[in-house]
């Protein structure tokens, strides 16, 4: 749907802004880059712009892609420009997205140019530049007073035995500053013959980082003489920079992003998409790429007459117990389009399982008046005296299909229990299964995060159990407590680590426990 700008007192004309999205790690990004982002109704976008930006689009943004890797893109060029200005015109706000800096190598003054020209109102949202951002990453400073007092940005991309060259060898060779070359992979031999002919000497110290802030970041340390040889021995590609000058030698001491414990690991999310997103910063934030394959869609459940009957008695139930944090969510949701009044709820205590289902009430204005020690059904339970029990009411809105044990022992103990449905974990209605299986065939996949047993069955459910042994060899699987790591069993895996707490926290630790020892 496209918002008419009219309707909101702006003029029928759109906007473009050109926003630079950092160079890879998606939280390098400005708070209004992310702004604009997020309210875009249109988005251009080419592929140094991490895929993670467009999951904060609005789910009615149009996307456009129109990235191309190396070479030249005049042609293309002036079709990003006519987007950019057809778009505009229709009134919508555009973001004209771009990875590092828009004015850094990147064209965006040619694109901002045209937008002038075309009576077009932009604004500029500049970015954290690869040619900083990606040596930082590698634990190379840009300047240092020890070092280098001054740096220069460098186009690699030119053939410097071109006779019309825009470079100056000389004067760069004699530069006493750092030189960071962007695009220049493919001319490192004459980037390194050119500067040591003037005179620069051939041990400098040299780096390249690939894919700088990612976690496919790569490395490498040489000299000016030797970086084109060991880099085609380390088959390294673009995107990468080249840094040239003795701050590289600092990378030894300042290598803090490397060294994280999941640095490098693709780690596989199978909760629902919603869910995801803590789990994915958390693994993001310790190094690692979160890939999410999303197992599980919650839906209500298919009769809601049971809960709806417990939200108009809720008067009567001493206790409700609430195990999960979709049963806070959708018994809220739904208590407040019958009820409308929260205060309604004053009168049973409430309990909850785990930390988070906890927070997510207390997120609702609501006290926990007991938390389960132990994560798990059973933990709860040792926390009630067979007195507290007897002839009590309980009330548990839980999913569809659920663990038997909590109401089984609250009856065993003389409570009254009604176990009603409030969602439903179903199978997601699209997903990617061939994608998926791909990532495991190839080994792109080095760990496997199971949060609870409904995840475990659809994720064998999803795959096809006949396959399933041959695309887990090798991939680490880790569970998030006792319960899922049985269903693990029972679906004939092992699970490699189990969360100590069990929470998301507790497995992420768990996940990077398991690779820091293998890194030994
Ligand atoms: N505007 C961008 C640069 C675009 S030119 C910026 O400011 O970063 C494309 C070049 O940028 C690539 O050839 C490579 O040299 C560099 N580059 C972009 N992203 C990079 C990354 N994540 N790691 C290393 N180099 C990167």
């Amino acid at each position: 749907m496209t918002e008419n700008h009219q309707d909101s007192g702006r003029p029928n004309t759109g906007i473009v802004f050109l926003v630079g999205a950092g160079p890879g790690d998606p939280s390098l990004i400005t708070v209004k880059g992310l702004e604009c982002i997020r309210t875009a109704d249109v988005i251009v976008y080419d592929y140094l712009a991490s895929p993670r930006f467009i999951q904060e689009a609005r789910e009615d943004a149009e996307l456009i892609y129109v990235g191309k890797k190396g070479k030249d893109h005049t042609c293309e060029q002036d079709e990003i420009n006519d987007i950019l200005v057809r778009k505009a015109r229709e009134g919508k706000k555009v973001v004209r997205l771009k990875g590092g800096d828009p004015y850094v190598f990147g064209r965006g003054a040619e694109e901002a140019e045209q937008l002038v020209a075309s009576g077009i109102p932009f604004e500029m949202v500049p970015g954290v530049t690869s040619a900083v951002a990606a040596p930082a990453y590698a634990g190379i400073p840009v300047t240092h007073r020890e070092h280098a007092s001054m740096v220069t940005f460098i186009t690699g991309h030119e053939d410097p035995t071109k006779e019309e060259t825009a470079i100056d060898w000389e004067v760069l060779a004699r530069n006493p500053g750092t030189l960071v070359f962007l695009m220049g992979v493919r001319n490192l031999n004459t980037i390194s013959e050119s500067l040591i002919k003037q005179g620069r000497s051939p041990g400098t110290p040299a780096a390249l980082v690939r894919w700088g802030t990612t976690p496919a970041q790569q490395s490498l340390f040489s000299t000016l003489a030797r970086i084109p040889e060991d880099a085609s021995r380390a088959g390294i590609k673009p995107p990468a920079v080249l840094v040239v000058g003795s701050v590289t030698s600092l990378h030894e001491k300042l290598n803090w992003f490397e060294q994280k414990p999941l640095f490098g690991k693709r780690i596989l999310i199978t909760r629902s998409r919603k869910q995801s997103r803590g789990l994915a910063e958390k693994i993001a934030s310790l190094g690692g790429e979160p890939v999410l394959f999303p197992t599980i869609e919650i839906k209500p459940p298919e009769d809601t007459g049971p809960m709806d009957r417990a939200i108009q008695e809720i008067g009567s139930y001493d206790w409700i117990i609430f195990t999960s944090v979709n049963g806070v969510e959708l018994f809220l949701k739904r208590f407040l389009e019958l009820r409308e009044d929260i205060r309604d709820l004053s009168g049973p205590r409430i309990g909850a399982i785990g930390p988070v289902t906890a927070a997510t009430i207390l997120s609702h204005g609501i006290k926990v008046d007991l938390l389960a020690k132990e994560f798990v059904a059973e933990g709860l339970l040792a926390q009630f005296t067979t007195d507290q029990v007897k002839g009590k009411r309980f009330l548990i809105p839980r999913a569809e299909t659920a663990r038997e044990v909590l109401p089984e022992q609250i009856a065993k103990m003389g409570g009254t229990v009604d176990v009603v449905p409030v969602y439903r974990a179903c199978l997601p209605d699209a997903s990617d299964i061939d994608h998926a299986k791909e990532l495991l065939r190839t080994k792109a996949i080095d760990a496997v995060t199971f949060t609870s047993s409904s995840t475990v069955n659809h994720f064998v459910e999803m795959l096809g159990p006949e396959d399933l042994g041959r695309l887990l060899e090798d991939v680490v699987i880790a569970s998030i407590g006792p319960i899922t790591s049985q269903t693990i069993r029972e679906k004939g895996l092992t699970s490699t680590v189990e969360a100590a707490e069990y929470t998301t926290d507790g497995l992420v630790s768990g996940l990077a426990g398991v690779f820091l020892k293998r890194r030994g």
